[in-house]
């Protein structure tokens, strides 16, 4: 079960095909990022980390394929799911798509109703990438072993749960709720400020490596994305 709403960024520079895709998603409940050019699509996934992309092909700026593609190459996105968004003409360009990265394509006129229904299976097989690594942090969820510079260090499972919840997202600000719940789910005897001492805890436990974790003042923690 998943607390917070999943994030979705539509990037599509036709507004009335936008304004229908919000409003459906965000009846459903979904939280909704819009970006009506390649460019700015680009930046805003990069920014806020969305768990799918809804991607126009043809698009002002950059093109629907060369932002897949950027976005399939980049370390901290290439894990979100995409999926495109064509006119039936552009069908070449969706095997190209495919092949460049795509994960699922829809062509228009598309019902919302189908629409929709990609999108929930597109979430659901969502890869989580298994071995988790920000600048000299690497974390293995299936091993739960946490290793710095190769050097394995001890964290307490709470510790290792926050750290991941923050890995498995870069760059993404969390509220200290948030981390509760993504990383301790239903697991609620973990009172909003004690997240601040397993923080402490986990950046002792990285040494000099515990810039890694960064303080967003009046939001809470992140952890930075390997290219900053
Ligand atoms: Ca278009």
């Amino acid at each position: 079960m998943q607390s917070t709403p999943y994030h979705i960024v539509c990037i599509e520079d036709e507004e009335d095909i936008q304004e229908v895709i919000a409003f459906n998603l965000e009846r459903l409940g979904y939280q909704v990022s819009l970006a009506d050019d390649g460019k700015k699509g680009l930046a805003l996934v990069q920014q806020c980390q969305p768990d799918l992309v809804l991607l126009d092909v043809m698009l002002p700026g950059l093109n629907g394929m060369q932002v897949c593609q950027q976005l399939k190459t980049a370390s901290n996105t290439a894990h979100i799911p995409i999926i495109m968004l064509s006119a039936r003409s552009e069908e070449n360009d969706i095997v190209k798509g495919l092949t460049g990265g795509a994960d699922d394509y829809i062509t228009k006129p598309f019902s919302q109703a189908e629409l929709m229904a990609r999108i929930k299976v597109a979430l659901r097989r969502k890869p989580q990438p298994s071995v988790l690594l920000i600048k000299n942090v690497g974390l293995d969820p299936d091993l739960f072993a946490c290793k710095v510079n190769d050097q394995t260090i001890k964290l307490t499972t709470t510790e290792f749960k926050l750290l991941q919840a923050m890995m498995q997202k870069p760059g993404r600000a969390f509220s200290r709720e948030q981390l509760i719940q993504a990383a301790l789910g239903e697991q609620t005897d973990v009172v909003d400020r004690n997240v601040d001492v397993h923080i402490r805890a986990i950046r002792k436990a990285l040494g000099d490596d515990n810039n890694i974790i960064e303080t967003v003042r009046g939001v809470g923690y992140r952890c930075c994305s390997s290219e900053t």
